[in-house]
């Protein structure tokens, strides 16, 4: 059986997330059909409208959203997004990824996201303090340390977090609020190492992938030729980070462009200048290069750290990388995964992939209810074992669903992605605990 592939491509996020798990479904060898529902799905979503006294003396009202997708393994996790293409639909599919993220990576949380439709780069600071407090305030208790617990996300920082913590913290005072948000300064209970989390945990991965022999032609970080679309949180510290470990960066790019340099980019000094001028864009030694021309770069391995669905229908034959490394969540289209698997290119799925930004979320928590506070060491020491496991147990699921496929399991004319094996333990794990838990009343 040929799933779900046959439809139109579709750029909305959610259904691409549907099919993911549709296809992920077909692998699977027996599941509760009357849960199917309630695993795809969310528990909650919630809508708040809230007027903002704006700098210049006018009104503005914004539109935010909450989404609780599951919590049936622990309190919802997941970021808060600040972006003017903010929708129900995006919100609810990247609360799905969590769920499915945070089963995968094996942490006590299930999946949530927010998101307020604004746009930053447009907005005052203390606009911008005024939009995060009155969020908070609407979201009333259906945020808390043991019940939903947002995080950074595109263009929310540490400072966003702050603003969250204090906010709460005001409407639960006598408390220890600091579990309520991760992603926090240092200062208020953040974890050292959580700023770079994502993207460290995205090398951890890769590395432990390549050691695992699952990429053609690619036996390791050093030496290989990376480009990077993106260069945020994710995207500015993955390219950092790969270049430390002997990696070339060899084009990176953000929402106004790309630079490349076949020789390699020193990822610090791209990262100063953006600072100084507000993009990667002039900067010296590297000529320009489109964001679409960017994906589809001569390089060896491809990280998109930016949006979703960059990779589609129109673009996805053109990519040469022979691995990809899904730092954003949902980069790829449904129809373009299948297109570069046809190719033999290999995905390190966004549930994995970008999974190191909430595993370190979690020892944040865990420290923040202890009042305890770790160091770098064994943060990093912690992490890599996590997402060394993750990998391993995708692999490992990956090699039995091949072997499988081999004996005519699932009928598909194609075997098994990582992202299939990946999606395959996450929902055996939160349909194991549905069913442990039993169906109440
Ligand atoms: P960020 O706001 O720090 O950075 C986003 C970057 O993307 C910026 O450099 C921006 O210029 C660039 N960008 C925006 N639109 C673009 C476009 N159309 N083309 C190219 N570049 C564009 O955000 P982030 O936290 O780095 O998040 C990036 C991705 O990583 C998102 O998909 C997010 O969901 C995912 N992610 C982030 C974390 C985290 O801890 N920050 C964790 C897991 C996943």
């Amino acid at each position: 059986m040929d799933m779900p592939i046959k439809s139109a491509e579709s750029l909305d996020l959610f259904v691409n997330a549907r099919q993911q798990f549709e296809q992920a479904l077909t692998w699977i060898d027996s599941i509760k059909v009357g849960i199917i529902d309630y695993l795809i799905n969310p528990k909650r979503t919630l809508h708040v409208r809230f007027p903002i006294n704006m700098d210049d003396g006018s009104i503005r009202t914004f539109h935010g959203f909450r989404v609780l997708h599951n919590r049936v393994r622990g309190p919802g996790k997941g970021g808060i997004r600040y972006h003017p293409n903010v929708t129900e639909a995006e919100v609810t599919a990247l609360a799905a990824f969590m769920s499915w993220k945070t089963a995968v990576v094996d942490i006590p949380f299930g999946g949530g996201k927010g998101g307020v439709v604004c746009n930053p780069k447009e907005l005052s600071r203390s606009e911008l303090r005024r939009i995060t407090r009155r969020f908070v305030a609407e979201l009333g208790d259906n945020i808390g340390p043991h019940t939903d617990i947002p995080a950074p996300d595109v263009y929310t920082d540490a400072q966003t977090m702050a603003w969250i913590y204090d906010t709460f913290d005001l409407m639960h005072p006598g408390e220890n609020n600091l579990a309520v948000v991760t992603g926090k300064p240092l200062e208020i209970g953040g974890s050292v190492g959580r700023d770079q989390a994502t993207a460290r945990g995205s090398l951890y991965a890769t590395e432990q992938l390549l050691k695992r022999g699952v990429v053609p032609g690619l036996q390791s970080v050093e030496g290989a030729r990376v480009a990077v679309q993106g260069y945020g949180n994710a995207g500015a510290i993955a390219a950092q980070l790969f270049h430390e470990v002997g990696a070339r960066i060899v084009a990176v790019s953000d929402s106004r462009g790309g630079i490349r340099n076949g020789a390699g980019l020193d990822p610090q000094e791209v990262l100063a200048f953006k600072e100084k001028t507000g993009s990667v864009v002039g900067f010296e030694g590297a000529s320009e290069l489109s964001n679409e021309e960017l994906l589809v770069c001569d390089c060896d391995i491809l990280i998109p750290a930016a949006l979703e669905c960059q990779i589609r229908e129109d673009n996805a034959a053109d990519v040469k990388a022979k691995l990809i490394v899904e730092d954003a969540n949902g980069p790829l289209t449904t129809v373009a995964d299948k297109i570069v698997q046809d190719k033999g290119i290999v995905v390190l799925p966004d549930i994995v992939a970008n999974a190191g930004g909430v595993v370190v979320s979690y020892f944040e928590w865990v420290q923040n209810l202890e009042n305890q506070q770790w160091d770098l060491e064994k943060v990093d020491r912690k992490l890599r074992k996590k997402m060394n496991k993750a990998v391993d147990d995708t692999v490992d699921r990956w090699t039995a669903l091949n072997a499988r496929h081999g004996e005519g399991f699932n009928g598909s004319s194609v075997g098994p992605t990582l992202r299939d094996a990946a999606l395959v333990t996450a929902i055996e794990r939160i349909a194991t605990v549905v069913l442990q838990r039993d169906i109440w009343p």
